[in-house]
């Protein structure tokens, strides 16, 4: 038996996907992304929590910090270098930046702030639209 706890965040960016890929997701495009953390354990801690909700407020800084607001590349993206120029926010992926690669770059960034011995991170899910989310679990 295990308990789960779930928190949804939001936050929003641009991406285009441009490596292998024609279709009209080539083009720059904003996204409201609504992420769903999922954290899971099968004991409590002595305060009764897989993880106090409050302490998640961490992963949503870091989303905050680095991804809210940003356009969202692949590093061989030639418009790298104009947002570069014109100092807007950029976020560097080293795949192209789909749902996919976004969930599990979430998720690695949530394994480092809470993964224990106890907590495991069990899935993020990255919502792009209110139709369309990638999955990336344990
Ligand atoms: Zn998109």
């Amino acid at each position: 038996m295990k308990y789960t706890v779930r928190k949804t965040l939001t936050f929003e960016a641009a991406h285009r996907l441009l490596k292998d890929y024609s279709g009209k997701c080539t083009n720059n495009h904003g996204h409201s992304w609504v992420v769903d953390i999922e954290l899971e354990a099968e004991q409590l801690d002595e305060r009764g929590m897989v993880v106090d909700f409050n302490e998640l407020k961490r992963l949503k800084q870091w989303i905050d910090d680095t991804l809210d607001h940003t356009t969202i590349l692949w590093e061989k993206d030639p418009m790298c270098e104009y947002i570069r120029q014109s100092q807007q926010r950029l976020y560097v992926t080293q795949e192209n930046p789909t749902s996919e690669v976004i969930a599990r770059i979430i998720f690695e960034k949530a394994q480092e702030m809470f993964a224990n011995d106890r907590v495991k991170i069990s899935s993020v899910a990255v919502h792009e639209t209110c139709t369309s989310r990638a999955v990336y679990k344990i």
